[in-house]
This record gives structure tokens, sequence and C-alpha cells, in this order.
């Protein structure tokens, strides 16, 4: 039988159970062997610089600007220093699409690359938890007899001493989250007051601080094994050219103990079946099976291999990036129609997110009737309708704003006469009065255009309606 066929005819009855979970439905805990290598080391390195720009990112500004701000509350974003507002919802939609078709075309392409270098969940656990884990319980082994053993001294000061950090760190990263909802300012606002004196602030820092805690304490990798949609997409994502951490059973089956430098009867594959490569995986699958949804293409597993066949003197790559057809057929084909036609349609989405960028207005406006009142009749003859009326500066400097309208029957009464100072990047909700001599309605319910005027150039006209009783005949 060849190895390929061999392969094919895997038993796989892996795919039937989570790696993380026993037959009786108990957790099987995760105790990854520490890791060294090539590719550990670049993580490292790469894990340096995205955790420094991750805390970085909310201080950062490009001309003065806040860098990135999410402020969900608000709807309002700020996206490299360009600000979004709710009434801007159509442009981050066309950006959260192109953000979508990348990752689906970067994972068509690359596979889980993203979760193994820079997803935050892997970098905070892999490279900031599980390292202050190994520091204080020790490599695998260790903390398998750790956890094992009943409380005593050396067990209450390991847990406790972990427990702080993991806290401080979990604190840390809340603190993080709310910069970025709600900026920097009013995150040091809110912590610098006593708890009493923004309730929901405090109460939202406690509610991250505990799920980053359950999470990186506790839940760990099955917020990627069970939990998170990306991880859960794979299975449609990925085909056979999609490049992965992957075993090459061609040249590893049929795996077995070998010795060096010696060259058996019936030579067996390059695996030797040491399951290191097993020990070392934080979502405890076994990569010999083939790729798996559980797969966070973490690189450990490479690693570890690259290790043992280094010290058998066999060459290292026995688990490498590659796709299936090319550990099948010897070649990797990256430009597939699929890849091309995602290419493609993310190009339109960005030339017209570009175009809808450029084009987007500076200021813009809402106006409506004031809600439950119809008008009011004055004592001077004349009628009047109260709006209200939003304006939004999306510029970054001062704007004059005032409303007037195209039909000289109306006035605008306001405070400054409809006519209103806003800074930089503002919103302003104002209400003002439209007004008209009782003798000159024409209908009870008529259309009246207003306009817009930035630095006093119409810039918009908007429509509303103007509600008045009919005019008295006079005999
Ligand atoms: S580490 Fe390499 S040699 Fe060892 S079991 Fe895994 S694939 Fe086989
Ligand atoms: S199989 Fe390898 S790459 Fe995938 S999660 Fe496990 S160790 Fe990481």
């Amino acid at each position: 039988m060849s190895k390929q066929v061999e392969n094919s005819s895997h038993n796989e009855a892996f795919r039937d159970s989570l790696s993380t979970v026993k037959a009786d439905g108990e957790r099987n805990w995760v105790y990854p062997k520490k890791v060294k290598g090539f590719f550990y080391k670049w993580r490292t390195y790469l894990s340096w610089l995205l955790l420094g720009f991750l805390f970085a990112g909310p201080f950062l500004t490009i001309g003065g600007k806040t860098f990135l701000l999410l402020n969900i509350f608000e709807r309002r974003f700020v996206i490299f220093g360009q600000v979004f507002w709710p009434q801007d919802t159509h442009i981050l939609l066309f950006l959260l699409l192109i953000l979508i078709l990348f990752i689906i075309l970067f994972t068509v392409v690359f596979g889980r690359v993203f979760c193994g270098w820079a997803c935050p969940q892997t970098l905070f656990m892999e490279m900031v938890f599980r390292k202050i884990e190994y520091w204080i319980e020790g490599d695998a082994n260790q903390q398998r007899k750790l956890n094992a053993m009943s409380w005593n001294r050396e067990k209450i000061l390991k847990k406790g001493a972990k427990m702080v950090i993991f806290v401080l760190i979990s604190l840390l990263i809340a603190h993080l989250v709310m910069a970025y909802l709600i900026g920097v300012e009013k995150t040091f606002q809110t912590i610098s007051g006593p708890p009493t004196d923004n309730v929901t602030g405090f109460v939202g820092l406690m509610a991250f601080t505990g799920i980053f805690l359950f999470v990186f304490t506790w839940f760990r990798e099955q917020v990627c094994t069970v939990v998170c949609p990306y991880g859960r997409l794979q299975g449609v994502l990925l085909d056979t050219n999609s490049i992965n951490v992957s075993y090459d059973y061609v040249r590893g089956e049929p795996r077995g103990k070998i010795k060096k430098h010696t060259v058996e009867e019936s030579p067996k594959g390059d695996c030797i079946d040491c399951t290191l490569c097993v020990q070392v995986c934080p979502t405890g699958i076994d990569i010999r099976n083939g790729v798996q949804m559980e797969c966070v293409n973490c690189t450990a597993c490479i690693d570890a291999c690259d290790e043992v066949m280094l010290k058998v003197d066999r060459p290292t790559g026995l688990i490498r990036y590659a796709s299936e057809n090319s550990i099948k057929e010897g070649h990797q084909k990256l430009l597939t129609p699929r890849v091309m036609g995602y290419s493609l349609v993310l190009l339109l989405l960005i030339g017209a997110f570009i175009g809808l960028l450029v084009t987007r207005t500076a200021l813009s406006a809402t106006i409506t009737r004031f809600r439950g009142m119809t008008y009011q009749e004055r004592t001077d003859g004349q009628i009047s309708n109260l709006y209200e009326v939003t304006f939004i500066n999306k510029t970054f400097g001062p704007q004059n704003v005032q409303v007037r309208a195209v039909d000289e029957r109306y006035s605008i009464e306001a405070t400054g006469e409809g006519n209103w100072e806003m800074e930089g990047q503002s919103k302003l909700e104002g209400r003002f009065f439209l007004v008209m001599d009782a003798q000159a309605v024409a209908q009870i319910n008529e259309k009246v255009k207003l306009q817009l005027l930035q630095n006093g150039e119409v810039i918009d006209e908007i429509e509303t309606n103007f509600m008045a009783p009919l005019p008295k005949k006079n005999d």
C-alpha cells in the first residue's frame, strides 16, 4: 500500500471528539510542554512588537488626533485618525466587509497564520500568561505534579503568586480595553475618582477583569477551539491548496522508532513517533491526524519536530507550513481561481471604500420636527414649529454652521439666529423655530426646504415639514 493510500485510510475517529474533553465530559486539562526553536523565537519577538503596539495604541495620535478609538457606546469610531460618526455607518460597513473578505482571502491562502502569530488571545495566552506559569510552576510535568499534590506551603505560595500576577495583568488588560472604548482621558477620569463617582465605569472594569481572568486562567485554548467564530469557519475557508502547519505524512509514514545512522530492512518513515509534537501543542491535538479545526497554527509542533529531526539526523520540516496538495503532489499552487475571484472582489470593495471616504461630506446635519408637537399659534399672528438639529463636524478645524429657509415666508428663531460655532471633530445639538405669518399659510402640512451653510456657503439642502392651521378667511 502506498503512503498516500495509507494516510487516506487513516482512522478518522479523532474527529468525533475534542482533545480537551474526556469521554465522560470532564475537562482534559492541557499541559503543553515548553517549546523552543526558530519559530518560537520569532513569534516571541513579534509578540513584543504587537503587545507594545496594542498597549501604546490608545496613546498614539496622528496629527494630534487619536489613532484608534472604538466607542461603541456613542457609535463613534476613530480609525487611523479618521473619525467615523453614526452617519458614516455605511462607510464603516464597507470597511467591515473589506476586513472580512481580506481575512477570508488571507485564510484561503495562508490558513490560520493570524491565530498563531497575531491574535491577541494567543499573544496573551502563550506569550504572557503561559510564560508566567512556566516561570512559577515549571514545565508541563512539574505543573501536573503541583496540581496533583495536596495543598501545602509550596502549592499555596506558587498558586497564590500566580493568581496575584494574573489578576494584576487582567486588570491591566481591562483598562486597555476601556481606553480603546472610551479613550485615555475618560479612562483616567474613571479610575482617578472613587468607584461611587462612576459606578458604571467601575462595574465595567471589574467585569472585564473577571472575564480576562476567567479566560486566561481557566478557559484558555477553548476560546480558540470552541468559541471563536473565525476558528469555526476554517472548515469552509480552507481547501487543499491552503498553507497550514501540516505533517508531511508522505515522508513521515509509516511512523515508528528509528535508530540514528542505521538502514533498516523495511525502512520506516521519518516520524519516530516520539509524540513531542503532541506534547507541545497548546490545544492538545495530534497534527499527524491531518488539518484540524483546533489547530491555531502556533508552530510549536514544527519547532519540536525540527529539534527531533536534527537529533536523529533527518532533514527538518517533517512538520512545516505546507498545503495538502504540496505534500501529496510536491508543488504548491497559490493563485487558484478562488483566490483570484476573492482578490478581484476585494479590490472592487477597496475602490468603493476609497470613493466613499473621499466624497463623504465634511459636515453633516439632521433636522427633525420636535416630537409630540404640532404648531404654536402666537399672539402676534404668527405660526411657529419647533425643530431639533444635530450637526457633526467631521473636519479637524472649527466651523461656522447655519440653517436658513429657502422660502422667504419663513424666518428662523434660535440662539444666535441659527448660526453656531463648532469645534473640530465635534457634535452639536440645537433647537430652532421656523416662523411664518399665519396669513401666508397655504397648506396645513407644507414641505419646506432648509439650507445648511458652512462658513457662509451652502453645502446641503434638507427638506422637512411645517404644520399650520389653515388661515381664517377675513369677511
Ligand atoms: S515530533 Fe516529529 S517525529 Fe516526533 S512524533 Fe511528532 S512528527 Fe513524529
Ligand atoms: S498542531 Fe501544531 S500548530 Fe497546531 S496548535 Fe498544535 S502545536 Fe500549534
